[in-house]
């Protein structure tokens, strides 16, 4: 008797449940209807500890509960490059470095945003680099190096990206071959802006948004750049979701990366308190929704990076490290092998957690959303 009363205790609380929760997968994951991955270019565990040491306010990379590691080596290399790693990302496949989108063999293979449209999912990719650059290049173009940078701007206009917003105004503008493909995105409904980001009411009536704020990458936080990266990441929600639409945003901090090739610390500080200000601002609008994925990681970590100690001569002339005052120290100009962290919130969360390898992330994404199929 009291087992069937808790049987039928159980199937009321279910169907309870089944009428206010999202759509419930067969794994136990939920199912997201939005994702937005976040990717720290070069953004090691050292870089991501700068910031509890350097921000003098709270450190949204704390507020994640489900966290995992990714291997990043691309097919051919132990130390990928951010093109491998991209396209890792965005395809679901290790290849060599410099890919863009393409495999080993030079195929070109379907991506994230390719799949995702088939599914009337809007699409946006923000970056402090050129839009053409390594990074977001994975999410919407094909070409076998990725040094190709006008014949990745010229698969912009026809690829499946709704909302854009970062530098490389040049390779739309000022190409070797005349082209002007500010003119071909007008042509294929984008309104295209290359003074500044523009109040949402100015923007939400266009089908399609593209910035274009720099003639290469954006200037450094270091510069003139200001929160960009989060006022970019927060239109690109607002613009995608517009009359409640799914979407996929990719935003990538892509100077923390930058800065480590440069051995330069209040750089790379600078960009990574950016990047995580970004992060709070996406976490801030995913508590809300509760429909959105939240992946946060890296593609490789950049410079070796270490939150060392400061170095002093004692008396006897030895060397110590100071385990008082912090002095960040690089190992090498290029990146490193080192495992990075992957952060996730949301719906289908707990499926970030453990050790995998980068492809993964591709692979999670796709059986969470379900957007591999038709
Ligand atoms: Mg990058
Ligand atoms: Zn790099």
């Amino acid at each position: 008797m009291n087992k069937f009363f808790y049987s039928c205790f159980f199937v009321v609380l279910c169907f309870l449940y089944d009428c206010t929760a999202p759509k419930q997968k067969t794994n136990g994951s939920l199912t997201p209807k939005n994702v937005i991955l976040l990717i720290g270019d070069g953004t090691g565990l050292s870089q991501i500890s700068a910031a509890f040491y350097y921000k003098k306010s709270p450190v949204n990379y704390a507020r994640f509960q489900h966290i995992g590691l990714i291997k990043t080596s691309s097919s051919e290399q132990d130390i990928t490059d951010s093109a491998a790693s991209g396209t890792a990302f965005s395809c679901g496949e290790k290849t060599y470095n410099g890919a863009i989108g393409v495999r080993d063999d030079q195929s070109e293979l379907t991506n994230l945003t390719e799949l995702a449209a088939q599914h009337a999912v809007k699409i946006g990719l923000v970056a402090t680099s050129s839009i053409t650059h390594a990074t977001p290049a994975s999410f919407y173009a094909h070409v076998l190096d990725r040094d190709m940078q006008e014949e990745i701007a010229q698969q912009m206009p026809r690829s499946k990206v709704d909302f854009f917003a970062g530098g490389g105004l040049k390779f739309f503008k000022d190409r070797s071959d005349g082209i002007n493909l500010l003119s071909e995105l007008e042509s294929n409904n984008f309104n295209i802006d290359t003074l500044g980001l523009q109040p949402l009411d100015a923007v939400k009536s266009n089908t399609k948004q593209g910035y274009l704020l720099a003639h290469d990458g954006m200037p450094k936080i270091l510069e003139s750049r200001g929160d960009f990266l989060p006022q970019a990441t927060v239109q690109a929600i607002q613009f995608l979701h517009q009359n409640d639409a799914p979407f996929f945003l990719m935003s990538e901090g892509s100077q923390i990366d930058w800065a480590g090739h440069d051995n330069f610390s209040d750089y790379l500080i600078t960009e990574l308190i950016d990047f995580d200000e970004t992060i709070g601002k996406v976490l801030d609008f995913a508590e809300k929704d509760g429909e959105t994925l939240v992946v946060v990681t890296a593609d490789h970590e950049t410079g070796g990076f270490t939150l060392a100690g400061e170095n002093y001569i004692n008396k006897e002339g030895k060397v110590y490290s100071s385990y008082s005052r912090l002095e960040p120290k690089f190992s090498t100009k290029g990146h490193s092998a080192a495992l990075v962290p992957v952060f996730a919130f949301g719906p289908g969360a707990e499926l970030f957690n453990g050790v995998y390898e980068n492809t993964e992330v591709f692979h999670k994404i796709i059986e969470l959303t379900g957007w591999g199929g038709m």
